[in-house]
């Protein structure tokens, strides 16, 4: 049998693998130039984010290459959405240790192919090399919106209600569940908790809508109490959220029936990337038929108040004390 095929040069990689990701996006040239340009609609602005993952750090030597551009994407069109901004494009910086196969490289453009399908993007740039490091991958993306409508993470008002898409919990669960805890959990679960940190679902189409309605906005990717944290204290506000109002998947209930204690991973875990936001009682209806219409879920967790901090109930009414990676009781 024949041995996998070892990666071409740069130019027959690029050729290959990558302009074939250029080719709806005029202004990449074919990836044959030395720079792109990006048309951006009359009133319109870019938006620009970048996240970088690191092999070993953000994701293990096994994982399944398309999973692994997948993630790159979908990380990055979280930033965007959480800004209000549709994705457009994006550059990609490739650093591979020697050894890495065609087939892997072929396996990670095709995951780049179904997501930037899927999220409207082109690639129309980056670059290629070797190191004798790990495997690392950058990606910068491009998104627009109208001129001025950027949703910043400073905005939010005492009284404002505190929202989040989907669930929470479930990334930092599945990572546990990777690392061999949670042995006695079921199959099925197992699988949708791993699925959930290995692909998450960025929501670019509710973002759009909270345009002109929410205060504030971020992502969270550092965790929610963390997270809320943030938006917090870029807006000099304070927050109070209860874990009984926590939008759960049944994997996640699953697991905090058995093991209520994980509740302080759904609080402060990390790589949900759903939207957190903050919006006045008065445009929450807005908020939720524009969620509803694009299939959504949106649940209102808590609220804005003077002060600083973020305040967690806990679900049986005490006060916990998130700190860090973990939580305690008064
Ligand atoms: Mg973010």
């Amino acid at each position: 049998m024949p041995g996998p095929e070892a990666l071409p040069d740069e130019f027959a990689l690029i050729a290959r693998l990558f302009a074939p990701l250029a080719k709806d996006a005029p202004g990449a040239y074919g990836l044959l130039d030395d720079a792109a340009t990006i048309a951006v609609p009359p009133g319109d602005e870019l938006v620009v984010t970048k996240d970088l993952i690191v092999e070993g750090v953000h994701f293990l030597p096994n994982d399944p290459p398309d999973l692994v551009a997948r993630k790159l994407i979908r990380v990055n069109v979280s930033d965007l959405a959480a800004k209000g901004a549709t994705p457009l494009a994006y550059l990609l910086g490739v650093v591979l240790p020697r050894g890495v196969t065609f087939d892997w490289m072929k396996r990670f453009a095709n995951g780049l192919a179904a997501d930037q399908a899927r999220y409207g993007m082109t690639l129309i740039g980056g670059d290629t090399t070797a190191s004798d490091g790990p495997a690392v991958f950058s990606l910068t993306a491009f998104g627009t919106l109208p001129r001025g409508s950027i949703m910043r993470r400073g905005g939010a008002q005492a009284g404002d209600l505190v929202c989040l898409s989907g669930t929470v919990g479930d990334a930092a669960l599945g990572l546990k569940v990777l690392k061999g805890e949670l042995p006695w959990l079921d199959e099925a679960s197992r699988a949708g908790l791993i699925a959930r940190y290995q692909v998450p679902e960025p929501r670019p189409e509710l973002g759009v809508h909270l345009r002109g309605l929410a205060h504030a906005v971020l992502d969270v990717s550092d965790g929610l109490v963390a997270d809320l944290g943030h938006l917090c204290e870029v807006s000099k506000v304070g927050a109070e959220i209860e874990a009984a109002l926590l939008p759960l998947s049944s994997a996640t209930q699953a697991v905090l029936s058995r093991e209520p204690t994980q509740i302080g991973t759904v609080l402060t875990g990390g790589d949900d990337y759903e939207i957190l936001f903050a919006v006045p009682p008065s445009a929450f209806p807005a908020v939720q038929s524009a969620a509803a219409s694009r299939r959504v879920p949106v649940t209102v967790i808590g609220r804005v108040s003077d002060g600083a901090g973020v305040r967690v109930i806990g679900p049986g009414g005490m006060p916990l004390a998130v700190k860090g990676g973990g939580f305690r009781h008064f």
